[in-house]
């Protein structure tokens, strides 16, 4: 840190991602990334025409990937905001929908970083606790007159609200918008999104970097009210109105085209975690039932931290929160069938080596 730095930051503790090694070859459960590739018409829309093209801005209006959007999910294209990474859209809700008298709140287990942004935007905020079984008690939300922020399903647990739960939330805070946090809604839960013709306070967020393969893209999307649409619009032209590059928006665009391509792989990767979960349980885990990418899974026959590093000579990346509560835990990512039967032949060499 230099003696430069604005006194508003200094204490400012920043999220930490998981790790994309460079020094060998891993199979990486360790960052919800999906295994697959993305489609072949993402492929051929990066092509060299585009990369020509590259001298020129892009849309700031992204227009065409707005619409493309508005149409998948049954909206306007005023209701649709698109940003670079969901990140991107959480920081100007954060910044856009919080602050002066208005807290904001969010479960203590979530998201690791909505507290980073709400510390970055110096807001007073509150972290709920979550059920002894690691759910959102939706009762902890109701009338509460802060902005509130939702991962759902959630993170790392995969445990989802219905859509019943959540418009108890969102129908009882009118006077704040609700963000609902949808990264892994794809995988088999219930989206919320057909609120938002209903009420002018909900935010849906999500994101094609988790079901749509694309992470390193950095493509986010949200649905809302005209209202609140047009208030992230006015901060995103007064940061970068350029913030979605050429490629990516090719990308995007070609993605949602060719919808079923990443329909089908969701389908997959479900059947593989429910697999997964399975060999895991019969290990003697204990497997949270999941609704998202990944499973968070303990066993008291050995300490979370050792097992992933254990994981981690054999070539397989997982990830450990090392905090209070999260110890005991890790957060596998599901890759393809195969990634997973190795996976589990790995722990299970572990499992034995450790009895020993
Ligand atoms: C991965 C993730 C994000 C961020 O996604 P990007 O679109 O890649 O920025 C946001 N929220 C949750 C809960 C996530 O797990």
């Amino acid at each position: 840190m230099s003696k430069f730095l604005n006194e508003r930051y200094r204490k400012l503790e920043s999220y930490v991602p998981g790790e994309q090694p460079k020094d060998r070859v891993f199979v990486k459960l360790n960052t919800n990334e999906s295994p697959y590739p993305p489609g072949p018409a993402v492929i051929a829309a990066v092509n060299s025409r585009e990369m020509e093209d590259l001298r020129l801005y892009p849309d700031p209006e992204c227009g065409l990937l707005k619409d493309k959007i508005a149409e998948l999910t049954g909206m306007k294209r005023a209701n649709i905001f698109v940003a670079n990474g969901s990140d991107d859209i959480l920081n100007f809700a954060f910044m856009a929908f919080a602050g002066g008298r208005t807290e904001v709140m969010f479960p203590e287990i979530s998201y690791g970083f909505y507290p980073v942004f709400a510390r970055l935007h110096g807001l007073r905020y509150r972290e709920v606790p979550l059920k002894d079984d690691f759910s959102v008690d939706p009762a902890d939300y109701v009338c509460q007159n802060k902005m509130i922020v939702i991962a759902n399903p959630n993170a790392p647990t995969g445990k989802a609200l219905s859509l019943y739960q959540v418009e108890q939330i969102v129908r009882t805070n009118r006077e704040n918008v609700v963000v609902v946090d949808e990264a892994y809604v794809d995988f088999g839960a219930e989206s919320s999104a057909e609120l938002v013709h209903k009420y002018e306070n909900l935010l849906i967020v999500q994101t094609f970097s988790k079901s749509r393969s694309m992470a390193g893209a950095r493509l986010g999307f949200a649905i809302g009210g005209e209202g609140i649409i047009s208030d992230l619009e006015k901060l995103k032209f007064s940061t970068n109105p350029y913030n979605i590059n050429r490629l990516t928006m090719a990308a995007g665009i070609a993605a949602i085209e060719e919808n079923g391509y990443y329909e089908e792989n969701c389908r997959k990767i479900v059947e593989t975690r429910e697999y997964t979960a399975d060999e895991l349980r019969k290990m003697g885990f204990n497997v949270i039932p999941s609704q998202a990418n990944f499973l968070f899974v303990k066993n008291d026959r050995i300490d979370g931290g050792r097992l992933q590093s254990r994981l981690r000579e054999k070539g397989y990346l997982i990830r450990h929160f090392d905090t209070e509560k999260l110890r005991q835990y890790n957060r596998i990512t599901i890759g393809t069938r195969q990634d997973m039967e190795g996976f589990i032949a790995a722990i299970s060499e572990i499992m034995e080596e450790e009895l020993q």
